[in-house]
C-alpha cells in the first residue's frame, strides 16, 4: 500500500483518487478551495442554482466505467439524461437548426434546416470520423503519452494514417467535406471544446462531434454538479480523505522522487506517490523546483499555444421564454473574427482581445433544481474569450471591463432573437481572471494547452511526469480537457501507479 498525496478535487483528482482508494492506497486529497470540484463549480442565491462550468456530458460511458471500477454503478449514484435535441443552433443569416439527440436523425434534420443535401455531406464526415476515432480511441485516448512510442503506436499502419490526417485541420477538413458554410461553422465550434481554433486544430477534432451524436448529450439532473459531488462521495466510501481549503505549495522531491508535499502553512505531508490534478503549467512553474528533469516539459508548454479561456454570465431571469431548448448557440457572421480576437492572431496579431461579436451559448436546464418556482429561469451564458493575461494580453480585472463587456454579450444575445435585458433579477459575471482565482487555472485557460497545430497533443504535459512517484491527471495533461478526457487521465494514472 502507498501513501499517494493528491493536488487538488477538480474531477481529474477526484477520480484518480477513488480509482487509487479502491485498489487499495491509502490516499488524501487536498483542495486548496473551501470545496469540491474545481471548474465544476456552482453558484445559489435567491432559489437560483448554476453550474458555473460543464454543461454537457459526454461519452458518460467513461464515468460509468469510473464508478463500476470503484464501488456500484453511476445510474445509482446520479440520475443521468439524455437530451433531445442535443442543441439548438441559430445562424446569422437566420437559419434555425436543431440538431436532434439521436445520431440516426440528424441527417434527416439537417436536409430539413438546409437543405442542400446537408444531410449526405454530414453523414460522410461523420464515417470518416467514426473511422478516426477507431484508429485513436485504444493506442492514444486511452493510453499514456510515451513520445516516440506513442507515434509509432498510431502510425503502424498506413491505412490509419491517412484516416487521421494529421496534417490537416479541421477546417481543412471540414472544407473537404462540407459544402454549405453553415456545416463549417458547426464543425468549426466543436475545435473550442478544447479551447482551440479549427484554422490550426488538427482533423482528428472531428471526433467530437462523432462521439457527441452517437453516444448522446447528457444532462444530470439537479445539475452537473451533483456529478462531482458523487465522486467525491465515492472517494470518501473507499477510505480517502478529502480535505479542503488545504493548499499545497509544493511537491517534495527527495533522492530524485516525489516524497509528499509541503502544505501553505508549513504541514508536511510525506507521500510515496504524488498526483497532481492542479494545472501543469502551474504545477511546473510553482510547486515543482526548476530541476533539469523537468526542463524539456516547461519548454513544451512554452511552446505550446494555452487554450482559451470564457467569459461567463450567470442570468436569474424573471419567467420563461418559450420554446427553448437545454442549449442554443448563436452564431456571428464572422467565426474567424473570433479565433483571431481570442488567440491574438490574424486581424488581431499580438494583441488578443474580447471579441467584439462572439458566439455565444446558453444552457438553460428546464430543472426545478436550478429555480426558485416555475415561472423562473436560470442561465448559463458563455462566450470564448481570450485568457486573463494583464502582461501582455487581456487584463480582465481593468475597471469596467467586465461589466461593458456583460453588457454586450447581453445586447448581442437581443439582436439574436433573445431579448432577456427587461427580465433580469440579477447577473452574475464570471472573467478569466475569476476563473485563474476559483481553480488556479494559468490565465483562466479552460483545457490548459489547447490543440492549436500539428504537434499540440505531443506538447501536452504526459500523466508520468519526468520525476519519478510524481504523476498528472486532468484537463491540463493527457489526453486533454472536457470531464470525458479526465476521467480517462485518472484511468491511465490509476493504471501507471498499480495496485497497493
Ligand atoms: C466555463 C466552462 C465550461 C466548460 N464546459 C464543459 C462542458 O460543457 N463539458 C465538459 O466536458 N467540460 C467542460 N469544461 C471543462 C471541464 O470543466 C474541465 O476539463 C474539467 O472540469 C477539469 O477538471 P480538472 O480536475 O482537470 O481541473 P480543475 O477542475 O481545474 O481542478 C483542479 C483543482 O485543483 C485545485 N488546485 C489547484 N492548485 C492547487 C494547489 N496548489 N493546492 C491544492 N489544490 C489546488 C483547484 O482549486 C481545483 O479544484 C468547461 C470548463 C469551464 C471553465
Amino acid at each position: 500500500m502507498a501513501r499517494v498525496a493528491v493536488v487538488g478535487a477538480g474531477l481529474g483528482g477526484l477520480a484518480a483518487a477513488a480509482r487509487l482508494a479502491a485498489l487499495g492506497h491509502a490516499v488524501t486529497v487536498l483542495e486548496q478551495a473551501p470545496q469540491v470540484g474545481g471548474k465544476l463549480g456552482w453558484y445559489a442565491r435567491d432559489g437560483h442554482g448554476f453550474d458555473t462550468g460543464p454543461s454537457l456530458v459526454t461519452l458518460p460511458q467513461l464515468y460509468r466505467d469510473l464508478f463500476a471500477a470503484t464501488g456500484g454503478p453511476l445510474e445509482e449514484a446520479v440520475d443521468l439524461m439524455r437530451l433531445d435535441p442535443a442543441v439548438a443552433y441559430r445562424f446569422a443569416d437566420g437559419t434555425r437548426l436543431s440538431v436532434p439527440g439521436d445520431a440516426a436523425a440528424v441527417p434527416g434534420a439537417l436536409d430539413a434546416a438546409l437543405g442542400g443535401g446537408a444531410g449526405a455531406q454530414w453523414a460522410a464526415l461523420m464515417t470518416r470520423a467514426a473511422d478516426m476515432w477507431r484508429v485513436t480511441e485504444q493506442p492514444f485516448l486511452r493510453s499514456p503519452l510515451a513520445g516516440a512510442a506513442t507515434l509509432a503506436r498510431l502510425a503502424r499502419s498506413r491505412a490509419d494514417v491517412a484516416t487521421v490526417a494529421p496534417w490537416r485541420t479541421l477546417r481543412g477538413l471540414g472544407t473537404a467535406y462540407l459544402r454549405d458554410p453553415r456545416l463549417g461553422t458547426l464543425l468549426d465550434r466543436y475545435a473550442t471544446y478544447s479551447g482551440s481554433d479549427p484554422r490550426r486544430a488538427p482533423a482528428v477534432l472531428a471526433t467530437v462531434p462523432y462521439v457527441e451524436q452517437r453516444f448522446g448529450s447528457w444532462y444530470v439532473r439537479g445539475a452537473l454538479r451533483r456529478l462531482a459531488e458523487a465522486v467525491a462521495a465515492r472517494v470518501v466510501e473507499r477510505g480517502a480523505v478529502v480535505r479542503t481549503g488545504t493548499a499545497v505549495e509544493r511537491v517534495l522531491v527527495e533522492g530524485g522522487r516525489a516524497a509528499g508535499v509541503r502544505l501553505a502553512g508549513g504541514e508536511v505531508l510525506p507521500a510515496d506517490v504524488v498526483v497532481s490534478g492542479a494545472d501543469a503549467a502551474a504545477l511546473y512553474a510553482d510547486l515543482l523546483p526548476a530541476a533539469r528533469p523537468t526542463r524539456r516539459v516547461r519548454r513544451d508548454l512554452a511552446r505550446s499555444t494555452p487554450s482559451l479561456s470564457g467569459f461567463v454570465l450567470l442570468l436569474a431571469l424573471r419567467g420563461r421564454t418559450a420554446g427553448l431548448a437545454h442549449h442554443t448557440v448563436l452564431f456571428p457572421g464572422d467565426y474567424d473574427a473570433e479565433f483571431d480576437a481570442v488567440f491574438g492572431v490574424g486581424r488581431h496579431r499580438g494583441a488578443p482581445q474580447p471579441v467584439a461579436d462572439p458566439t455565444v451559448y446558453v444552457s438553460a436546464p428546464d430543472d426545478p433544481a436550478t429555480r426558485p418556482d416555475d415561472d423562473s429561469e436560470s442561465w448559463f451564458v458563455l462566450v470564448n474569450a481570450p485568457r486573463h493575461d494583464p502582461a501582455g494580453g487581456v487584463d480582465w480585472d481593468a475597471p469596467g471591463l467586465a461589466d461593458r463587456y456583460a453588457a454586450r454579450v447581453l445586447e448581442v444575445l437581443a439582436r439574436r432573437g433573445l431579448d432577456v435585458r427587461d427580465r433580469v433579477r440579477w447577473c452574475v459575471v464570471r472573467t478569466p481572471a475569476d476563473l485563474e482565482r476559483d481553480t488556479r487555472s494559468v490565465g483562466g485557460s479552460i483545457y490548459g494547452t489547447s490543440s492549436n497545430g500539428a504537434r499540440a497533443a505531443f506538447l501536452r504535459p504526459g500523466n508520468a511526469s519526468p520525476v519519478p512517484g510524481l504523476f498528472l491527471v486532468g484537463g491540463s495533461s493527457h489526453p486533454g480537457g472536457g470531464l470525458p478526457l479526465v476521467a480517462l487521465s485518472a484511468e491511465i494514472v490509476a493504471g501507471l501507479v498499480g495496485s497497493a
